[in-house]
């Protein structure tokens, strides 16, 4: 249809939501809130089937949605089980022995100048020995299993801080589920059957369910998981492969009884054969051990997972397998793919939620008509695909950049890595550049604190830092450190923090 004959009357009516896992509710909640009842939003979803059912940690952008569906904090905290989350600790990853921390939000102080960490760096070459470390609130607390809130205050040093979740992710799609429900979404109970389909345009016109129930739409978005049964059984997107980079294939996970204080941050612990995640909940600790099957059996993955846990295991570890890559389109016609059925990338900086709400805030800025302009479905699969990428890197950093000496990790130290991080790490090497671009989710804090975990060493900064005089240059960079040194002690610890968010009357 030519853009002249185009009607406003085009527009989406009904749109059809296969799957009701995390994706599937995010999704169906943050239509319900946009659209109110303009458009009429059925989720078809088996019991029986279920969910993946893990993905409990997730990075600050989850405030943008929680804000999106209208979530109280408070209540969201009480309802998920959730505690914060200041960043990851990473375990053994550059060798056996080692470990660092990725914090959310900034290092130092925003000075002028020059970025913050030039500054860190001259005062470095010049023969002060501090650690990166030092230079972060956000890693400070987590290492005193403290906790606070970033202030909106620009001079405060509490404005470098940054937040997240950890939550039981069954309880969050239950939470978005009563708030979608009660938007008007309509819940089919039911298994897809088939996917009835427009014989000149190819579109979907209904899913079939099994007893025969027919759900007609307009749009239709996949959140159907690692099945893909729209993106992929009826439309046939074709995958990318990335398993050559990141060969972890498999997990295991398991939840078991709380040791002690909660603590703020994610636990990521690199092993023989991939790495084990320990994620602290109010009620209990997730756990999981992502491995390459090529490298370790089933068996074995159990026997670690289970001799490495907090407390007592609270049931049998449960499997499950995955290939990390992206589909090769992810909207074509009038289906859209959101959540697993896009892609998988390794929960290492527990990404796929940020990915799930990437792709609505996507959908939502290039919502269609019904005619479905092509350029729409095109511009979302450049934008999800670039989202991946950069994510993709970013992981691969972590297993190339690494002394340990397993076969897994001989293979990823030796293996070809794309040319767009080769040339970030060589930046970075030659003088300090982090060389973050304006779209990249991972900005120049977590790409310092992992290419400095790593082992990835600058050899020199950028030379705008000189412009500072050296004295003056480690004379501020010592006062923030001491800044951070002082502030931390005086913040609550992490029980208490959540306990006055979650005490009643709130
Ligand atoms: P699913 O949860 O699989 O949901 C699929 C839905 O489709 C279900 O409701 C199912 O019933 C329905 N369905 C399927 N087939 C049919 C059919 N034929 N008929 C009807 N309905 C059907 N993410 C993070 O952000 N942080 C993490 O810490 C994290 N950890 C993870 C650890 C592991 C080991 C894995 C594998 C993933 C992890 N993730 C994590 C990812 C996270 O779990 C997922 O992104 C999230 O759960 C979304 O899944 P989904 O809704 O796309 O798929």
């Amino acid at each position: 249809m030519k853009d002249a004959e185009r009607q406003p009357g085009d527009r989406v009516r009904q749109v059809v939501i296969l799957g009701g896992g995390t994706a599937g509710w995010m999704t169906a909640a943050a239509l319900a809130r946009t659209f109110g009842r303009r458009i009429a939003v059925t989720l078809l979803e088996s019991d029986e089937i279920g969910t993946v059912g893990v993905g409990e940690a997730t990075i600050p952008t989850i405030h943008w949605f929680n804000e999106l569906v209208g979530l109280d904090e408070a209540a969201f905290l009480r309802e998920t089980k959730a505690t914060f989350k200041l960043g990851i600790e990473f375990v053994d990853w550059r060798g056996p022995g080692h470990r660092y921390f990725h914090p959310f939000g900034q290092y130092g102080a925003p000075l002028p100048g020059v970025a913050f960490h030039h500054r860190w760096l001259k005062a470095r070459a010049e023969g002060y020995d501090l650690p990166l470390a030092a230079l972060s609130l956000a890693g400070t607390l987590a290492a005193q299993n403290r906790f606070a809130k970033p202030a909106a205050e620009a001079r405060s040093i509490l404005s470098t801080l940054g937040y997240a979740f950890h939550f039981d992710a069954g309880l969050y799609a239950r939470h978005l589920r009563g708030l979608a429900e009660g938007a008007g979404v309509t819940r089919v109970e039911g298994k897809l059957a088939t996917v009835a389909r427009d014989g000149g345009t190819g579109h979907v016109t209904a899913l079939v369910t099994e007893t025969g129930a027919r759900l007609a739409g307009d749009l239709f978005i996949d959140c159907s998981g690692f099945r893909a049964l729209l993106i992929e059984g009826a439309m046939q997107a074709g995958y990318e492969d990335w398993s050559h980079w990141l060969p972890c294939d498999r997990a295991g996970a398991v939840p078991c009884a709380r040791g002690g204080e909660t603590t703020p941050y994610t636990r990521s612990t690199a092993r023989e054969a991939g790495w084990q995640w320990r994620i602290p909940l109010q009620h209990r600790t997730g756990n999981g051990y992502v491995y390459a099957s090529r490298h370790l059996s089933d068996d074995a993955a159990a026997a670690t997972l289970l001799a490495n846990l907090d407390g007592e295991a609270l049931a049998e570890p449960r499997f499950l397998r995955f290939l990390a890559g992206r589909r090769r389109r992810t909207w074509i016609g009038n289906v859209v793919a959101i959540g697993l059925s896009s892609g998988f990338l390794e929960p290492l900086e527990s990404t796929s939620i940020h990915l799930i709400q990437s792709g609505i805030a996507k959908l939502l800025t290039l919502f269609p008509d019904r005619d479905m302009d092509p350029a729409l479905a095109r511009r979302y699969d450049t934008l999800l695909a670039a989202d991946m990428d950069n994510i993709k890197d970013f992981l691969i950093l972590h297993y190339h950049a690494t002394t340990r000496d397993e076969p897994l990790w001989r293979h990823t130290r030796a293996m070809e890595i794309p040319d767009t991080l080769a040339a970030r790490i060589d930046h970075y090497r030659r003088a300090g550049r982090l060389m973050v671009g304006s779209d990249d989710l991972f900005r120049d804090a977590s790409w310092l604190a992992v290419l400095d975990g790593q082992g990835v060493t600058a050899r020199d900064y950028n030379p705008v830092a000189d412009t500072i005089d050296a004295a003056t240059n480690r004379a501020q960079v010592e006062q923030i450190a001491a800044l951070i040194a002082r502030a931390a002690p005086t913040l609550p610890g992490h029980d208490a923090a959540l306990a006055a968010m979650l005490a009643p009357g709130r």
